[in-house]
């Protein structure tokens, strides 16, 4: 036999407890979160065909895909992000169904890049779709949802950045930029090689001066009305400016929704080169990346060949959002009690009635397989267990439990038909 490596594959990673269990917690409460608000949950498959991301990714996803041929020779990858299947799925399905179409996803994602902190390839995306609805009243949902989960799990440092893919795409269509040329740009605008960006533009732009390219990022504002200042004292006119307008529109609702760290970029351009109009990120302030991001992409649907259909949705990276509140301190709010059931006597349906009164409870109830006391005491303390219940031959002949809080080292013999989890010592 070949030695096997133990080691997972480079950039993948094992999750034991406690990373486990908190980012199945973050999960389930993204889950709640957006059903709360009338999205519904969409499984996706893993494997989709790469013509499907090549379409529209843009430079930066597509370079970076898992693609490999499947057994019938098909051209297939593993999904680097979630929306593009899930733009597939409303096309195939979801399309005939009364508007808006809402749905949310939580999955796996593989992207193959240079592993390092924050960064893997293979991660957790949580992320909705809302599909149907031109207005930014679908656009501020969304903002309103990040606030709300944001909320509920407690990260507390993190600032929105919002920007406007229309803007740009505006002035490189005035210029005649070839779409291919364009989406290059703005995969180096979000790199921040604006320089190479201009560089590039400047080559296929018709003769345009293209300068106004580097202007865009000094407008930053927090303040909606100074925002759209800045935008006309750097150039910006007609249709782009437009488009600062309702950007500026956004901003200043989101801040009226009590997002309070937030503010808007008219240089901010998304490298997934599907985005067509509202887009925002999430940043992290403890962690200095981004946690999460999304945006409107109106044209995706259509370029699959559907009918033209607004859309907008974003993604949260649920491994990115583990570290920040790591970073900010952060342990789980809710853990169910532990207890450990060590039976000393063969009497499984005793043990069992024990065991199931305290589980109806919400407890955790783990029976230890040997009728060893201190080495199950060892165990219980060794995993962070909160009880230990002893059944010997004395307490089943008594109708009872023993009970010891792993804790106080408080002691108690407890009844069984009187036994629940707040009424343990
Ligand atoms: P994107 O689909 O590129 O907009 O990414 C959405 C979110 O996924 C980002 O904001 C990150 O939180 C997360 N993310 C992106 N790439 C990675 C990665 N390689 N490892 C972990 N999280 C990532």
């Amino acid at each position: 036999m070949p030695k096997i490596r133990l080691e997972p594959v480079r950039g993948m990673r094992d999750l034991i407890p406690p990373e486990s269990e908190e980012i199945l917690w973050l999960e389930d409460t993204f889950r709640k979160r957006a059903s709360s608000y009338g999205y519904e949950p969409v499984i996706l498959p893993t494997v989709e065909l790469f013509k499907l991301f090549e379409v529209k990714s843009g430079p930066e996803i597509v370079r970076s895909m898992y693609v490999f041929k499947d057994k019938a020779g098909r051209e297939v990858c593993l999904r680097p992000e979630l929306t593009a299947g899930a733009a597939r799925l409303f096309l195939k399905t979801l399309q005939t169904r009364p508007r808006p179409v809402k749905i949310y996803y939580v999955g796996h994602v593989y992207r193959y890049e240079e592993p390092q902190r924050g960064r893997y390839r293979e991660f957790i995306q949580a992320g909705v779709e809302y599909f149907g609805e031109e207005g930014v009243g679908a656009d501020i949902e969304l903002l309103a949802l990040v606030r709300d989960y944001l909320a509920d799990i407690g990260l507390k440092h993190y600032r929105l950045k919002l920007g406007h893919m229309g803007i740009l795409r505006t002035l490189l269509n005035s210029w005649s930029v070839p779409e291919d040329v364009q989406d290059e740009a703005i995969h180096l605008i979000d790199k921040g090689l604006v320089d190479d960006a201009v560089r590039l533009l400047q080559k296929h732009a018709a003769g345009n001066d293209v300068s106004i390219v580097k202007e865009l990022p000094k407008c930053r504002e927090g303040d909606p009305e100074k925002l759209v200042r800045c935008g006309e004292e750097v150039g910006v006119s007609g249709a782009a400016l437009d488009y600062v307008r309702q950007l500026s529109k956004i901003l200043g609702v989101a801040r009226e929704l009590g997002i309070n760290d937030v503010y808007a970029d008219l240089g901010f351009a998304r490298g997934l080169a599907y985005y067509t109009g509202f887009i925002f990120e999430i940043e992290s302030s403890a962690l200095g990346l981004s946690v999460g991001g999304g945006g409107r992409y109106d044209t995706l649907i259509s370029l699959y060949g559907g009918p033209s259909t607004p859309a907008t949705g974003f993604a949260l990276g649920v491994d990115r959002i583990h570290l920040a509140l790591k970073e900010e301190g952060w342990r789980i709010p809710e853990r169910a009690v532990k207890v450990l059931l060590i039976p000393l006597v063969e009497n499984y349906a005793y043990v069992d009635r024990i065991a199931s009164r305290l589980r109806e409870d919400g407890a955790i109830v783990n029976v230890y397989p040997k009728p060893k006391v201190s080495a199950g005491l060892r165990y219980a303390s060794s995993r962070g267990y909160d009880y230990a219940v002893i059944v010997g031959e004395r307490e089943v002949r008594e109708g009872t439990v023993t009970v010891k809080n792993l804790r106080t080292r408080r002691q108690a013999v407890v009844s069984v038909d009187s036994l629940s989890l707040g009424g343990l010592p």
